[in-house]
């Protein structure tokens, strides 16, 4: 079936501030239930809400950082709703005169760089938490994080598969990372998403619109790539069932199972109208002069994909390598360090995005969290670059020490043993018994299966604990056989 699939992103950012939106008390997370509140965050009757400069500092930031439009005047407005972590019966956030409009967020997928544009950037507050005890048949509520900046990003419909609304989310992050204005942690819900998708699907020359679902209660990147794709068959399965008549079905909000893999229905969707807006009587109206703009641009560091420009262009990276070294900027500014320690750049590259983001993804860290000094990577890169020691070696068993707290890499390699062999007769010694011991290996190589003298190649680097160069060895080999 013909069809197009339309995802835009709603996403809900936690701002970093020391304090609240409109009130004193600190942001932080993991403090005792209700022990961060005043007056104004528990909505008091009487008390009066103050905005948070730095706050609105910090989304005008970002908005930069995505070339919105930011706005003249701007104002909040109070958006009307009941749920029992709300107790003031509103939200403040803002309505007709959001704090920016427009802009884009670019996002690289194997089908190429696109730009998704976005409709609009505006900030709310965040509500408390509704904390259930199943066992005792209670619930409680945590007014802690009510009141906490937000800052919402609503994308145009521009996301057309799975794939970029996991690039978008990635990019997103990167970005707001690069800005230090978030941690944008889905895990932790200070980044969270609702993707709204639907599909065009080509019916005898006309367009069959299906109804748009709003998905909720997904709190990783892959839960939201995993979720678009059952919604997407889901709302195919459906038009098969009823042609064109599904167009009239109500548009909803679905939670989704991440055990089942499946979305459910929670509700049918809210419109604006449903909340009653006003503009929020206690603030006034405000404008964004040209000195708080400026004050916002100086904040916008040299973004990822210009970093990632200017890694391949200053230091002749791959597109991959480059890519890969600035999603986070952490890692990036520790490339940097390597090489100004004295790495040549493209081996620092590529023991950064191998190497250590490997021990760095089972520790569940970034590359910089490892806390490997800069000085020492670089200084076991060169002893790689000088042939002191074979890569293998180095990474095997160099590399694990340094990261426990191994000091000086050149004392390490003699201490370990780890120098390399270039002793061609001990190689070739080596190399006359793995042609011995691996007969089976040898015919086929013989036979002209080529893959076969990995086999072989592999029985003397063990024999040699990894200490030749695997290119020296596989010569050797060859001329052996040949
Ligand atoms: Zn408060």
């Amino acid at each position: 079936m013909k069809h197009k699939v339309l995802v835009g992103m709603e996403v809900h950012l936690q701002l970093r501030t020391r304090s609240k939106m409109f009130c004193g008390c600190p942001v932080k997370f993991g403090a005792p239930v209700n022990t961060l509140v005043c007056p104004v965050c528990l909505g008091m009757p009487g008390s009066l809400p103050v905005p948070n400069r730095e706050a609105i500092t910090m989304a005008l930031a970002l908005a930069t950082a995505m070339g919105c439009e930011i706005a003249g005047l701007t104002k909040f407005d109070r958006k009307n709703y009941f749920y029992p972590d709300l107790p003031k019966g509103y939200q403040i956030s803002q309505y007709d005169r959001p704090l920016a409009t427009g802009g884009g967020i670019e996002v690289v997928t194997e089908a190429g760089a696109k730009v998704v544009r976005l409709r609009r950037l505006h900030i709310e507050e965040d509500v408390g938490k509704n904390l259930h005890d199943d066992a005792k048949g209670l619930s409680r509520v945590d007014f802690n994080r009510a009141g906490t900046p937000l800052v919402e990003i609503v994308s145009e419909p521009d996301i057309a598969s799975p794939e970029e609304a996991r690039a978008y989310l990635n990019a997103l992050r990167a970005l707001v990372q690069y800005l230090d204005v978030s941690d944008a942690n889905m895990q932790e819900g200070n980044l969270r998403c609702e993707p709204n998708v639907n599909l065009h699907i080509e019916s005898g020359g006309t367009i069959v619109k299906t109804p748009i679902i709003e998905v909720k209660n997904l709190n990783s990147v892959r839960n939201v790539e995993r979720a678009l794709k059952f919604e997407i068959d889901r709302q195919l399965a459906e038009y098969r069932e009823l042609g064109a008549a599904v167009a009239a079905r109500p548009r909803a909000t679905r939670g989704y199972d991440d055990q089942r893999d499946q979305t459910f229905v929670m509700r049918e969707k809210e419109e604006a109208h449903d909340y009653r807006y006003f503009p929020e009587p206690d603030i006034p109206t405000f404008s964004i002069d040209d000195q708080w703009r400026a004050e916002a641009s100086a904040r916008v560091p040299e973004l990822p994909a210009a970093r990632r420009g200017r890694f391949a262009a200053e230091f002749g990276l791959s597109d991959y390598d480059a890519d890969a070294l600035t999603r986070e900027r952490s890692t990036a500014d520790y490339f940097e360090q390597v090489t100004a320690a004295g790495a040549p750049p493209k081996p620092a590259a590529n023991w950064i995005v191998s190497d250590l983001a490997r021990h760095a993804n089972e520790a569940k860290k970034t590359v910089a969290e490892l806390r490997l000094p800069p000085a020492r990577l670089a200084a076991l890169v060169r002893l790689v670059e000088e042939g002191k020691v074979s890569r293998q070696a180095a990474a095997k068993d160099l590399l694990p020490r340094l990261l426990e707290g191994g000091d000086d890499p050149a004392a390490l390699v003699q201490k370990l043993g780890l120098a390399r062999i270039d002793d061609l007769g001990q190689i070739e010694e080596t190399a006359r018994r793995a042609i011995a011991a691996n007969a089976k290996a040898v015919a086929d190589y013989r036979g002209g299966k080529q893959a076969a003298l990995n086999a072989i190649k592999g029985f003397v680097m063990r024999e040699m604990k990894g200490k030749a160069d695997p290119a020296v060895v596989e010569a050797t080999l060859r001329r052996l056989l040949a």
